[in-house]
């Protein structure tokens, strides 16, 4: 779905990446993760198209250039940390709305589209409220209304879920999946590698290059690694770690309710 060729990006006085290579499979969840520092922010820029590059990147088959950045964006939604900084207008409708009028969607479509979108994320009855004045789970809720609202093919989370207790984290992730399950590919970039368990793929980046990749279970094997790079393992792969070393259990269990059904019994 994305495909990242020998990228290419310095800053002014300093190469950032150099030779960077990342494949997003289709309706799959791919986790970038890294530090602080490590390029994330940066890559999201690029693949938004607000900075030029080296290399060849494609989105849906369609190659990130100037001209076709338009294009691109119809095919992308973008939820960022800090839903505040991001809304436009003074109700949520309008907010939503923002998106859709950019895109030149007639004015029935658009009140057709954000019903749709605000019921299945069940913000439906808060179209008149101020974005401002909603809380921390609504309002991430929101921004993902709005990325959505044009039916993007691809969904990118920049430390979209950083800024949620662990209650409303797990909600979102709920409807994350489901909507990958319906055919949403999504790109989730954190420097938290507990965003990661819900990934079908990880990339970690240190200092603008990819040190490790792989499914879950071959990124979480690689605890000595991922402790030099900065990184704890996720709890419930540390926790499945333990039991499996007293014979609690006899392979990782990544979801509390299995491991508590399993330990139960
Ligand atoms: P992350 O999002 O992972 O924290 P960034 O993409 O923000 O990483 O930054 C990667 C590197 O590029 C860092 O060394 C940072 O100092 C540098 N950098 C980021 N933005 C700029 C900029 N506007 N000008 C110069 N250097 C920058």
């Amino acid at each position: 779905m994305i495909s990242i060729k020998n990228l290419e990006f310095r800053y002014r006085n300093k190469e950032l990446f150099n030779n960077l290579n990342i494949e997003i499979e289709d309706k799959k969840i791919t986790s970038i993760i890294g530090k602080n520092g490590s390029g994330k922010s940066t890559l999201v820029k690029i693949l938004i198209g607000l900075y030029r590059y080296n290399g060849n990147i494609t989105i849906d088959g369609v190659s990130l250039l100037k001209d076709t950045i338009k294009e691109i964006r119809k095919k992308i939604g973008v939820v960022f940390t800090n839903p505040d900084n991001q809304f436009v207008a003074e109700t949520v409708m309008d907010d939503i709305a923002f998106t859709l009028e950019n895109m030149n969607y007639k004015k029935d479509d658009i009140r057709k589209k954000i019903e749709e979108v605000t019921k299945y994320l069940g913000i439906y009855d808060i179209l008149e409220a101020n974005p401002h004045d909603l809380n921390s789970n609504q309002k991430q809720l929101v921004s993902l209304a709005s990325a959505l609202v044009h039916e993007p093919k691809v969904l990118i989370l920049d430390e979209a879920l950083t800024m949620l207790d662990p209650y409303d984290k797990e909600k979102i992730l709920k409807i994350l999946k489901e909507l990958n399950n319906q055919g949403l590919t999504i790109i989730n970039i954190s420097h938290d590698i507990e965003d990661t368990m819900i990934s079908d793929k990880i990339y970690v980046l240190d200092e603008g290059k990819i040190i490790l990749e792989g499914t879950k279970e071959e990124v979480y094997k690689e605890e000595k690694l991922l402790h030099k790079l900065g990184f704890d393992l996720p709890f419930m792969v540390e926790l499945s770690n333990r039991l499996m070393f007293y014979d609690l259990i006899e392979q990782p269990i990544y979801e509390m309710e299995k491991m508590v059904d399993v330990l139960w019994k």
